[in-house]
């Protein structure tokens, strides 16, 4: 053991620069803390390179004094507590007088401030850590703090930082968390001279969640209120149509501060419980107003988890103000998924007309089918396989070939400048994936131009596509084929020889696809549509940066993405396969499985996550009934590919009974 000693200034400040600065947002969220505090009505952020060259916060605030410039950035100096009872009685966001030394401490930083009783500036600038001298300058009442070359002498933290996407994403995350919950503060922010948002003050609180979140979900919002005298709970929850894959729309805010709790998400997510499909979140924006001695804000490094006194007061003030709120709210209407039996239609069951115009399709397929017309037109690439080689020569006699009257029922477009309706599919994708192999691997961007069709619209809001039920599928007598037999339109049984099989479609589908659609990916030939027009997609800035991170995989996904300003993504090709999902759903589900995984997977990881997700949206669903040509085609498939005895998810596909097992129960042995 060496002496003990006291460790110098500058190495307890970078200690305290660890906990507090992780990355260029969190100098963001001190600063604007900072001009919160101070009574700014404006507060102009600007970051050039996602904040590593520099960040700039500049306020209408209340200023520094000249004789207290060099205070503010020394460890342990602030003007907002004086004992440490105040640290039960803090009003202000900030406490520790430590921000803006630590800052200070690990980067280029410069100070400039008027106070409002003072008649001119002043000026200071540190660097590493050393402060020059305090120069008067002229300079409006307010304060400019300039954070430049961050890190530089702290080279590990400056080799953990991200792409300059993603630190702004971060940022722009750390921005939105202090002007949401400021509505009167007029804020903005940009980024390389690119104005990002520009807020001005506004009355209703909504109004700022509109302007970050979109219209859509403000037109879901409902609000929310509750007040026990002491502690008043007010904000608005989306209905239930509008939800997420994780819980990063649920913002709470404690005496104006975002604050992240596990309990009160816990409570949200008890209050919906039932009306979400598992795996599902609500959207949420909550202020929580309460005296100050009731939390301790102090038991978190950056603050961002606090300490309720009576946290069990607090969870059960905002259930009960929930429930009642939903009891005395008509959300039948709005409720799609949650309440529904496994094979009903989520988006039909509800809406009578929707249902109609089902079996009217049905009806018109089925006049269709005798007939013997053919529907509309077949895409040229999803058509062309019937007449090609076999991808897996190992097994050519069990090839399966599409019929004519799988041909004829599997139109991928429709013609909506003739007005018609879009013809019933009831395979929407069974087709084209059944049929997959026996397509050549051709070149790319085949199917495009000759259609010019962008995707088909058809993804029900508020429901996950990956679980959601499909349509209901006629009964009637089982559907067979010599290979098997479907029953319920979810199971297909046959037999091997050692016993009788029972095979859950959709997952065995989707594992068929996915052992398909890797072995594509990895040649580098999975087909894609151009989209005639981009389709551009809004998303939160931090899912946005996600998203732009990712692009390279998702191009070998087929999926071509790129940055249209603001939080606007353009996507421009599209995988074949998911012609008929929308791309807005389609981007938006993976970038959530891209966020939820926490961090930033490894690129195969994500490759084999969105594989899953695309192999899961085009399989056939429990539901779809299919045709004895389409069961042989599927059972046939099974032995082609590995591992097909369980679905990517890890799910089984298919249960044996064996022959010694069926002999045992009908007591024959
Ligand atoms: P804290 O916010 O915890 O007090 P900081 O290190 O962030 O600590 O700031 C130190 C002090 O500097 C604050 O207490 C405040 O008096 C002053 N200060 C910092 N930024 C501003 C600002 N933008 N306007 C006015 N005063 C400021
Ligand atoms: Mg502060």
């Amino acid at each position: 053991m060496t002496d003990i000693r006291l460790l110098p200034s500058s190495v307890v400040n970078k200690i305290a620069a660890g906990e507090v600065i992780e990355r260029p947002a969190s100098v963001v969220k001190e600063l604007m803390e900072n001009s919160v505090d101070a009574g700014a009505r404006r507060i102009d952020v600007s970051i050039e390179k996602g904040g590593t060259e520099l960040v700039r916060v500049a306020d209408d605030g209340g200023g520094i004094r000249a004789d207290e410039l060099p205070l503010a950035v020394a460890s342990h100096a602030t003007s907002k507590i004086v004992t440490a009872d105040d640290l039960f009685d803090v009003r202000t966001l900030g406490f520790r007088g430590e921000a803006l030394a630590s800052v200070a401490e690990i980067s280029h930083l410069l100070l400039r401030s008027r106070h409002r009783d003072e008649a001119a500036g002043c000026q200071l600038e540190v660097r590493g850590g050393q402060a020059g001298a305090a120069v008067p300058c002229g300079c409006p009442v307010g304060t400019v703090v300039e954070v430049r070359q961050l890190f530089f002498n702290t080279p590990v933290r400056r080799k953990f930082l991200r792409a300059t996407q993603t630190e702004m994403g971060h940022v722009t995350e750390a921005f939105i968390r202090i002007a949401l919950v400021h509505p009167q503060i007029h804020f903005t922010l940009q980024h390389n001279d690119r104005s990002v948002y520009d807020l001005p003050a506004v009355d209703s609180w909504r109004e700022r969640i509109v302007t970050f979140f979109g219209g859509e979900i403000g037109q879901s919002l409902i609000p929310v209120a509750s007040d026990d005298g002491q502690i008043r709970w007010t904000g608005y929850v989306a209905d239930p149509n509008y939800s997420r894959a994780n819980n990063r729309m649920q913002y709470f805010f404690l005496n104006g501060r975002h604050i992240r709790d596990r309990s009160l998400q816990h409570a949200l997510g008890e209050a919906y419980r039932g009306l979400l499909l598992s795996g599902r979140y609500p959207i949420a924006f909550f202020r929580l107003e309460m005296p100050a001695d009731l939390v301790d804000v102090n038991v978190h490094p950056t603050k961002l988890e606090v300490r309720f006194q009576d946290g069990g007061r607090i969870y059960s003030q905002l259930l009960s103000a929930l429930r009642q709120k939903f009891l005395s709210t008509d959300l039948t209407a709005r409720v799609k998924p949650a309440p529904l039996p496994a094979d009903a239609d989520p988006a039909g069951a509800l809406d009578p007309t929707r249902s109609a115009q089902h079996r009217d399709e049905l009806i018109q397929w089925a006049q269709g089918q005798l007939e013997g017309k053919p529907s509309s037109a077949g895409q040229a690439s999803l058509d062309a396989g019937s007449s090609a080689e076999v991808v897996r020569p190992a097994v050519p006699s069990a090839a399966p070939s599409a019929s004519p009257a799988q041909q004829s029922r599997l139109p991928l477009s429709f013609d909506r400048a003739a007005g018609q309706a879009p013809p019933f599919r009831p395979f929407p994708d069974f087709g084209a994936a059944i049929r997959e192999p026996l397509r050549p691997a051709s070149g790319q961007d085949k199917g495009h131009a000759e259609h010019g069709e962008p995707p088909h619209r058809e993804a029900a809001q508020g429901v996950n596509p990956l679980c959601a039920p499909q349509s209901p599928a006629p009964m009637g007598p089982p559907a067979m084929s010599s290979a098997g037999l479907q029953v319920h339109n979810r199971y297909l049984i046959t037999e091997d020889e050692d016993g009788v099989v029972i095979i859950d479609q959709h997952a065995l589908h989707e594992r068929i696809l996915y052992e398909q659609l890797r072995e594509k990916v990895l040649a580098g030939a999975l087909e894609k549509q151009r989209l005639l027009v981009p389709e551009p997609v809004s998303m939160p800035p931090a899912e946005a940066a996600a998203a732009l991170e990712a692009k390279e995989v998702m191009a070998q996904l087929g999926i071509e993405i790129e940055p249209f300003g603001g939080d606007t993504i353009l996507v421009s090709t599209y995988p074949a396969m998911l012609a008929n999902f929308d791309p807005h759903e389609v981007l938006r589900q993976i970038v959530e499985s891209l966020m939820t995984g926490g961090g930033v997977p490894q690129r195969r990881d994500l490759l084999d996550e969105m594989l899953h997700m695309i192999a899961c949206k085009a399989a056939i669903k429990a539901g779809d009934r299919l045709t004895p040509d389409e069961i042989t085609s599927l059972l046939q498939q099974r032995h082609y590919y590995r591992d097909t005895h369980h679905c990517p998810h890890g799910r089984p596909t298919a249960l044996v009974f064996t022959r010694e097992e069926l002999d045992k129960r009908f007591k024959r042995t």
